[in-house]
Parts: structure tokens; sequence; C-alpha cells
């Protein structure tokens, strides 16, 4: 049997994982509390969070359940009972008749805006961080997850970072160095998108060229 190479972590790492570990029990135990209180269950709080942010154009039940890491049949059933509750709509796809496209219906958005998506207590503590500390945050948060993704772990997220329209440091020395070529507007890294809606994956060695650019940013 092959031995796992060892890696070197920091006492620093280990805090900041360690930290990172009870943010996830908050999220976790405050989900199944709210959930619970609007009568929905965790995974149906997942599915109407992730409907949120494709209202514009739907999403089919395969891509849904790709995007959550889970199996097809758990979201089918989730949907399912979303639609009993009417939360969610089916209606045919665009692209193809014979696929179903899923969208929330205006109860539905009512339900996803809501507090139960994200917990108040922790909406309150990040506007306690400085619009410095968040950009930090939110630059650290995309280097973690763009390293998960690329280890298998989590689903791509439609970031800045791998999107067609970004241009990093395109502002060298600016307080907004990052362009967006969609909309043709400058920002910094307190604006840097997880979950864009005009995300537009880009080829790979542009992606390669944009994270190279974003990495060696200071
Ligand atoms: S379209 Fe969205 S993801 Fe792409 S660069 Fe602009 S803001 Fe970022």
């Amino acid at each position: 049997m092959s031995e796992q190479p060892s890696i070197h972590v920091s006492d620093t790492e280990k805090r900041l994982l360690a930290g990172l570990a009870k943010i996830a029990l908050v999220l976790r135990r405050q989900g199944w509390i709210e959930a619970g209180e609007s009568g929905i269950t965790p995974t149906q709080a997942q599915i109407l969070a992730l409907l949120w942010s494709r209202q514009s154009t739907g999403i089919g039940v395969s891509a849904l359940a790709a995007e959550l890491a889970l199996t097809k049949a758990t979201v089918s059933d989730s949907v399912s009972a979303l639609v009993r509750k009417g939360l969610v709509q089916k209606e045919a796809s665009a692209q193809d008749a014979r696929a179903v496209n899923l969208r929330l219906t205006y109860k539905g958005e009512q339900a996803a805006a809501g507090s139960a998506l994200w917990p108040e207590t922790l909406l309150g503590t990040m506007a306690q961080l400085t619009p410095q500390e968040q950009a930090c945050l939110l630059r650290g948060l995309v280097k973690i997850i763009r390293g998960l993704h690329e280890q298998g772990m989590i689903p791509a997220a439609r970031m800045c970072v791998s999107c067609q329209f970004f241009q990093p440091n395109a502002y060298a020395n600016s307080a907004q160095p990052h362009r967006c070529e969609l909309v043709n507007a400058s920002f910094g890294d307190r604006f840097l998108q997880i979950d864009c809606g005009y995300h537009a994956l880009a080829p790979k060695p542009r992606q390669a060229e944009a994270w190279s650019t974003f990495v060696q940013m200071v």
C-alpha cells in the first residue's frame, strides 16, 4: 500500500481550520432550527437557496443534484415535497421539451429570501467586519472554494475567477483593480462574486491565466 505524502500544517493553519469548523457547526445547527421552524427540511432549504440564485434561468433536477453534491433520488424526493407545498414549480425546459426545469413560485421566493437561509446571528457578525476584513475574507474563501473544487470535493461555483468576463488586476494599483467585461465596471476584492447569475465559464487556459494574475496580487 502506498504511503500518503504528509502535509505540514502550521499552527495558524490549524487554528484557521478550527475556526471554520466552529462556523460550520453554527450554520448546521441554525439550519436545522430555522428549517424546522418553517416546516422544511435542511435539504429542502438548500434546494430553495440554490433555486433562488438560479431564478432567472431555472435549473433541472440533475444539475441541481450535481450542484448540491446529492443523489438525484434525494433531490427528486425533496423537490416533490416542495412542489406539494407550493414553493417550487416544474416547467418544460426551453432547451429540451422532454426535460423539466425547476423554479421557485412566488411563495417559494418569499421563503427562500427569508432569514431561514441566512441565520440572522451570522449576518450580524459579518456586518461587524470592516470593509477591508470582508475583502480579505472573501478573497480567502474564493481560494478555499477553488481548491476544494480542484480536489473534486465540491461542485464548481459560479465565481469571478472562473468567468470569461473577469479581468483581474486590469487597473493595477487602484482600489478597484478588477474589471467585469460584461458590465464594463471595475471592482475590488470585496465585490468578488461566489455565485454570479451572469457567470460564463471561461476556457481552461483563460481561467489559468486569470488565476495566476489574481493570486499574484497582494
Ligand atoms: S459576470 Fe459575474 S462572475 Fe463574471 S466577472 Fe462579472 S461579476 Fe464576476
